[in-house]
């Protein structure tokens, strides 16, 4: 399956993309950790992203869709993939598709998971990441064990640099200008299926497997 996961900051879709790519064996292509991964390493395009990362802003087109491309045309991408928080704006998205035409392939699904503002930024202010393996908790909605550390691997838990409520009300409006008409532009092509991102973790999954498989 080729799948793109939409929706705001916070709204669920790293933490859903964690079962996605489980059930349906498929590789998860996640924008925001690729450019965490290079800050990580000091590499130069970690530098550049953060630039605008820290302020709560996208990172320039050129760039996102060029690390995209180059990845979507790895071999393990050639039967399916999940793409999390790309694309972002509709420069993005027809990138994305000139991209997989290119390729004779197009999207099948894009997932949309809809969570209002209020909730938005509790959810990610209270959002705590592992070091190691990358799985994703929260101090109040999805608690691990033992407070800290992972569940999956005991490795520790950090807070993400831009889940300060500044910074998430910015990318929330960001995403409102930028992101939102992809909604509309997706629904036109009669590939979207909207989610109800306010309900458990375990729900949420649950419509999504049902919604895809129904379709
Ligand atoms: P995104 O990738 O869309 O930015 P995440 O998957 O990282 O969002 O989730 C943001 C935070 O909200 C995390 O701390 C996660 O544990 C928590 N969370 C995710 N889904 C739910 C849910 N359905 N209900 C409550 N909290 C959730
Ligand atoms: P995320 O991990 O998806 O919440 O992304 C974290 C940050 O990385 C965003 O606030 C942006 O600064 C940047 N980013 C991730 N994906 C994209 C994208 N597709 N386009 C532009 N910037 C992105």
């Amino acid at each position: 399956m080729r799948l793109v996961l939409l929706g705001p900051p916070g709204a669920g879709k790293g933490t859903q993309a964690m079962g996605i790519v489980e059930k349906y064996n498929t590789p998860h292509i996640s924008t925001g950790d690729i450019f965490r991964k290079n800050i990580k390493e000091n590499t130069e395009l970690g530098l550049e992203a953060k630039s605008y990362m820290d302020k709560g802003l996208l990172v320039p087109d050129e760039l996102v869709v060029k690390i995209v491309k180059d990845r979507l045309e790895e071999p393990d991408c050639k039967d399916g993939f999940l793409l999390d928080g790309f694309p972002r704006t509709v420069v993005q998205a027809d990138a994305l598709d000139e991209e997989l035409k290119e390729m004779g392939i197009a999207l099948d699904n894009v997932i949309n998971i809809e969570v209002p503002s209020t909730e938005l930024i509790k959810r990610a202010i209270g959002r705590r990441i592992c070091k190691s393996c990358g799985d994703t908790f929260h101090i109040e909605f999805n608690k691990p064990k033992k407070e800290g550390i992972c569940d999956n691997c005991s490795g520790e838990l950090f807070q993400r640099e831009d889940d300060t409520e500044e910074t998430v009300s910015k990318r929330i409006e960001v995403y409102n200008e930028q992101t939102q008409p992809l909604i509309d532009y997706y629904e036109k092509k009669g590939i979207i299926i909207n989610i109800d991102g306010t309900q458990s973790i375990d729900k949420v999954f649950e419509e999504i497997v049902n919604k895809l498989e129904s379709k």
